[in-house]
C-alpha cells in the first residue's frame, strides 16, 4: 500500500456534510475494526448494522438465519440500514450481503459515501477460518463458498464510491488510506495519475493501449514518443476542433521532440468523402510521412474514420494514433480499427481495418462538446451495459450526472466502455460474428436515420440508437424474451438523461411500419433476406437473432407506432 498523505481530517469531516461513511465488503474484510478507528478520527459515531439487527431481534445473525431464513434477514437488514442512514452522519459497517440489495445501494448512494474494503483473498480466508459464526459459510467447503461469494459479489461491491485494496497490513493503514481517498474525493481539483485509466487491446502484433483521463492531450507527445521515438507526426483534425486543441497537441509533441504538421478538414459527415480522402493523402505525402511516422487523428469519428483510412492506404499502411475528442469517438469509433469513407451509395462503404497504435482519450476535451453530441455518445455508453454488463448499467443509473459533469465517473464510464468494446473486438476483429452485438439498437436506428435522410438537425446517430435500443427491448419483451420491468428500466434511464426512446419522438418521421421495415432491409446487416436483430433476455444479456421473421417485426412496429411520444 502506498504511504498515505497527511490528511486534514477536519476538512474531510466537514465535507461529508451530513452524509455517512458506509463500509461494504465481504465478511472478514475488517469493516468493524476499520470502521471504529475511522469513526474516532472523524469524530462520528460508529454503528455496526449487524449489531443493530441483533439488538432489535434479540437474536444473533446465525440464529435469525436458522429460524427465519436468509430472505427474512435481508429484508430486516434493508430496513435497519435505511433507518440508520436517516438518523444522521456516522460510520456504518454493513454485513457482507447488504450492498447486494438495490434499495440499500440506492439509500447509501443518496445519504452516504461507500467504501469497499477489498482485502486479498488469502487474508480473507485466513480471517474467516478463525471464526465459526458466519452462516453463509456453514458448508462442507467454506473456502470454495467464500471464493464463489467473492466472485459473485465483487462486481457489485465495485460500484462503491471508493475501493481500498489491502494486504494483511495493520487496520490503521487502511484507515489512513480511507481518509486520504475521502480527502481526494472532496477536492481540491482532481490532479495526477490517479484519474488516468489504461485499457489494453490485446490483438497480438496489432495490440495497443487506450489511455483515458483528463489532460491527456498535453501528455500526447510523451506517450507517442514512447511508441514512436523521433517520428514525424501529421495531425488530421477539423475546423471546429483545431482552434480548441491543436495548439495544445502540437506543443505537447514539440515538448517530446516530435516534429509535426497539421491538416485541417471541414467539420461534418460530408468530410468522409473521396475528395477529402484524396486531399488528405496528398497532404500526407507532401509532409513526407513514411511507414514509421505517425498520422494522428484529433477530433470526432469523422476525422478518425477518414484519417484512419488515409493511414491504412498511405504507403500500404502507416502508423496511426487516435486522439478522439467526442464521447462517441472515445467509446466507440477510435477503438477497433474500422476506418473508412462514404460513397454516394451509402455510409462507410469504402474502408479498411487498420488498428491504431495508441488511443489517447482526453476526457476533459468533452467539456467543449455540445450537450446534444455528448448525449448522443452516451447512448453508445449505455449500449455496453445493455449488451453484456448489468452492473455497468446500474453504475450509469447511479452516476450518470457525474459522467455528464466530468467527475471521475466520466473516466470510469469511458474506460468501461472501451474495455467492453475491446473484448468484443479481440474476440472478432473483422466482424464475422460476435462483433454484431455492438449493433444493439442499430438496425432500428439506421432505419430512422435513413428515413430522416441523415438530417442531423432532426436526428443524430446516437439519438437513433437510443430509440433503437429502447425499441429492441420493447420488441424483445413482445416476443416474450425479456421482462417489462427491464425494458421499462432501459427506457427510463435513456429518458432521464434526455435521450429519445419512442419512434413518435423523432421529428418529422411519420413513415408507416412498412416503410420502416423496408428501411431496415436496406441496412447492410441484412443477410440473404433474413433480418438480423440484436435482442435481449434482460439488461446485460443481449444476443444475435439471425432469423427474425418479418411479420413479427411488422406487428411490433405497428404497435410501437401507436405508443404516444413519451
Ligand atoms: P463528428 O466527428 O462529426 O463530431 C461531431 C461534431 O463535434 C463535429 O462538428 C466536430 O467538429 C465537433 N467536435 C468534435 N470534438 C469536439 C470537442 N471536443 N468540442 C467541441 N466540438 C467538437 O462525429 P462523431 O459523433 O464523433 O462521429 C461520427 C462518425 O463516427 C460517423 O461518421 C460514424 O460513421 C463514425 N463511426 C465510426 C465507427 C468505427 O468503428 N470506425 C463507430 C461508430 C461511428
Ligand atoms: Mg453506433
Amino acid at each position: 500500500m502506498a504511504p498515505a498523505q497527511p490528511v486534514d481530517v477536519q476538512r474531510v469531516a466537514a465535507a461529508l456534510d451530513g452524509r455517512s461513511v458506509v463500509l461494504v465488503g465481504m465478511m472478514g474484510a475488517g469493516k468493524t475494526s476499520v470502521g471504529k478507528r475511522l469513526a474516532a478520527k472523524l469524530g462520528l459515531p460508529f454503528v455496526d448494522a449487524d449489531a443493530e439487527i441483533e439488538a432489535g431481534a434479540q437474536l444473533t445473525v446465525p440464529e435469525i438465519f436458522e429460524r427465519f431464513g436468509e430472505a427474512y434477514f435481508r429484508d430486516g437488514e434493508r430496513r435497519v440500514i435505511a433507518r440508520l442512514l436517516n438518523s444522521g452522519p456516522q460510520v456504518l459497517a454493513t454485513g457482507g450481503g447488504a450492498f447486494m440489495n438495490r434499495t440499500t445501494r440506492d439509500n447509501i448512494a443518496a445519504r452516504g459515501i461507500s467504501i469497499w474494503l477489498k482485502p486479498d483473498v488469502e487474508v480473507l480466508l485466513a480471517r474467516v477460518r478463525k471464526k465459526s459464526n458466519r452462516p453463509l459459510l456453514q458448508t462442507d467447503d467454506p473456502e470454495k463458498t467464500l471464493r464463489r461469494l467473492l466472485e459473485e459479489r465483487s462486481p457489485t461491491y465495485a460500484l462503491a464510491d471508493i475501493t481500498i485494496e489491502s494486504r494483511d497490513g495493520p487496520h490503521d493503514a487502511v484507515v489512513d488510506m480511507a481518509l486520504s481517498r475521502l480527502a481526494a474525493m472532496f477536492g481540491p481539483a482532481e490532479t495526477g495519475a490517479r484519474d488516468k485509466r489504461r485499457v489494453e487491446v490485446p490483438l497480438g502484433p496489432r495490440a495497443y493501449s487506450i489511455l483515458i483521463g483528463p489532460g491527456l492531450i498535453d501528455e500526447a507527445g510523451a506517450e507517442i514518443a514512447k511508441i514512436a521515438p523521433g517520428a514525424k507526426c501529421a495531425v488530421v483534425t477539423d475546423a471546429n476542433v483545431s482552434p480548441l486543441y491543436l495548439a495544445r497537441l502540437t506543443a505537447s509533441l514539440e515538448g517530446a521532440g516530435l516534429r509535426s504538421s497539421a491538416i485541417v478538414c471541414p467539420p461534418g459527415e460530408a468530410t468522409k468523402s473521396y475528395a477529402e480522402y484524396a486531399r488528405v493523402c496528398d497532404a500526407l505525402i507532401e509532409a513526407r510521412i513514411e511507414r514509421r511516422d505517425v498520422v494522428i487523428a484529433l477530433g470526432g469519428g469523422v476525422v478518425g474514420d477518414l484519417a484512419g483510412f488515409c493511414a491504412a492506404s498511405l504507403r500500404r499502411g502507416v502508423r496511426f494514433v487516435q486522439v478522439p475528442t467526442t464521447l462517441l469517438s472515445q467509446v466507440d469509433s477510435s477503438v477497433g480499427g474500422k476506418t473508412g469513407i462514404n460513397s454516394r451509395h451509402g455510409k462507410n462503404l469504402v474502408g479498411a481495418f487498420h488498428q491504431p497504435s495508441l488511443v489517447l482519450a482526453d476526457s476533459g476535451s468533452l467539456d467543449t462538446l455540445s450537450p446534444r453530441e455528448f448525449r448522443a455518445g452516451y447512448a453508445e455508453v449505455v449500449k455496453y451495459g445493455l449488451i453484456g454488463d448489468r452492473n455497468f448499467f446500474e453504475f450509469l443509473e447511479y452516476r450518470w450526472r457525474e459522467v455528464f459533469s466530468g467527475g471521475p465517473a466520466r473516466t470510469e464510464a469511458i474506460a468501461a466502455s472501451c474495455a467492453a468494446k475491446a473484448r468484443v473486438v479481440v474476440a472478432d476483429e473483422t466482424e464475422q460474428g460476435e462483433r454484431a452485438l455492438l449493433n444493439l439498437g442499430h438496425t432500428f436506428g439506421h432505419a430512422f436515420e435513413s428515413l430522416t435522410r441523415y438530417d442531423s438537425s432532426r436526428l443524430v446517430h446516437g439519438e437513433g440508437v437510443a430509440v433503437g435500443m429502447a425499441a429492441a427491448f420493447r420488441f424483445s419483451r413482445q416476443l416474450g424474451l425479456c421482462s417489462g420491468q427491464d425494458s421499462g428500466r432501459v427506457e427510463a434511464h435513456l429518458k432521464t438523461v434526455g435521450l429519445p426512446t419512442r419512434i413518435g419522438e423523432i421529428p418529422g418521421l411519420d413513415a408507416p411500419a412498412e416503410d420502416i421495415l423496408a428501411a431496415m432491409r436496406q441496412d447492410k446487416k441484412v443477410e440473404r433476406g433474413r433480418l438480423t436483430f440484436i435482442l435481449a433476455r434482460s439488461v446485460g444479456d443481449a444476443f444475435i437473432a439471425r432469423d427474425v421473421d418479418e411479420a413479427s417485426v411488422l406487428t411490433f412496429l405497428k404497435s410501437d407506432l401507436r405508443l404516444a411520444p413519451d
